[in-house]
């Protein structure tokens, strides 16, 4: 029905990809890295500024259409660090007067949810577990509803913190992921649940105690605390299902990548005879299709920005799911 082409910026990784009829026909991405870990907003913004020509020639090509095909772009309004946002809709709005096409301003959290609809979830919940976001989300009456979240960090930037404090290098989520496969022992750490929320630093705490009385091997402690958070998390996404009375689990971020958690997730869900989907690699960590794919539904369902409208939209660093106004589905 329609060809949308979405940008994603609002952290590390600046995105592009390009959708016709709910299939993804391109998704390019290039992503900050430091040395030392840590996102430094303006230096992500500048590196979003010097790479986003180059991947969005790289997306126009891979799709095989002629950018004028193009029929509106949509872009990542929010959540996200302000200076990424702003090189992302500044990018869009620039694209928007060169094609003659309108603007479509998609929330980050919510692609996330929609684009697990592309593996077969109907309407499900989505465990969305990135360095700065841990957040439980569904659709329930008219909105996307988050029912638990971290009360502190996103569970990824706590397993890098752990990882830095274990002398390891950024990001640490991968290689914490090796080195828990050679764990043996299971030591005994803080179990923070708290109705469908979660919380991580008396965990981190802990552990950093536990690297420095220095009687544990790193791979124990890898091990026993993917054990223990994937299990709170899981936990969380379970009471979800049940308080809402969902069938279908989705995984989203970049946390999600880590097989225990995919695994754990998965005897959960067989547990309670419910599904469980977990979207590829690419469409798991931020990337553009995402945004194309929920800006296409969010296109045929009317919502685009031309001329003024356009050039009047502006960020939403602090969007939360539950604010978006959802016209495109009931
Ligand atoms: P995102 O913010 O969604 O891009 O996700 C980035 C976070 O995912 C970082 O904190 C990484 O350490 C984490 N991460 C990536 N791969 C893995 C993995 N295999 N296991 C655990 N965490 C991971
Ligand atoms: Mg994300």
């Amino acid at each position: 029905m329609a060809i949308v082409l979405g940008i994603e910026s609002t952290a590390h990784t600046f995105g592009v990809g390009i959708v016709r009829d709910g299939k993804i026909l391109s998704n390019k991405r290039d992503m900050y890295t430091t040395e030392s870990g840590g996102i430094i907003p303006m230096d992500s913004a500048k590196h979003h500024r010097e790479v986003s020509s180059k991947v969005y020639s790289e997306a126009v090509l891979e799709s095989g259409i002629d950018e004028k095909r193009i029929d509106a772009i949509a872009f990542s309004q929010g959540p996200g660090l302000p200076p990424c946002l702003l090189e992302g809709i500044k990018f869009a709005k620039k694209l928007s007067k060169k094609l003659g096409k309108p603007l479509v301003p998609v929330n980050h959290c919510v692609a996330h949810l929609e684009i697990g609809k592309l593996t077969g979830a109907k309407d499900p919940v989505l465990l969305y577990c990135s360095g700065a976001n841990t957040q439980v989300i569904s659709y329930a009456s008219g909105k996307y509803r988050v029912f638990g979240e971290t009360l502190d960090t996103g569970v990824g930037n706590f397993i890098d913190n752990f990882a830095r404090y274990a002398g390891i290098g950024f990001p640490g989520g991968p290689k914490i992921e090796k080195l828990a496969l050679q764990g043996k022992e299971y030591i005994e750490l803080p179990y923070t649940v708290k109705g469908m929320d979660v919380a991580f630093s008396g965990i981190l705490t802990n552990l950093k105690q536990k690297i420095e009385s220095g009687k544990y091997k790193i791979e124990d402690l890898s091990y026993s605390m993917q054990e223990t958070v994937f299990a709170m998390l899981v936990e969380t996404a379970e009471r979800a299902l049940a308080h809402i009375g969902k069938k279908d689990l989705v995984l989203g971020g970049g946390v999600a990548c880590n097989s225990r958690l995919q695994e754990m997730s998965k005897i959960m869900c067989k547990e309670r005879n419910a599904k469980f989907f977990c979207p590829e690699r690419s469409l798991l960590v931020d990337n553009g299709a995402m945004i194309a794919y929920l800006g296409e539904i969010m296109f045929n369902s009317g919502i685009s920005f031309l001329g003024k409208k356009a050039e009047e939209m502006d960020i939403k660093p602090r969007e939360r799911t539950d604010e978006v106004e959802v016209k495109w589905r009931k």
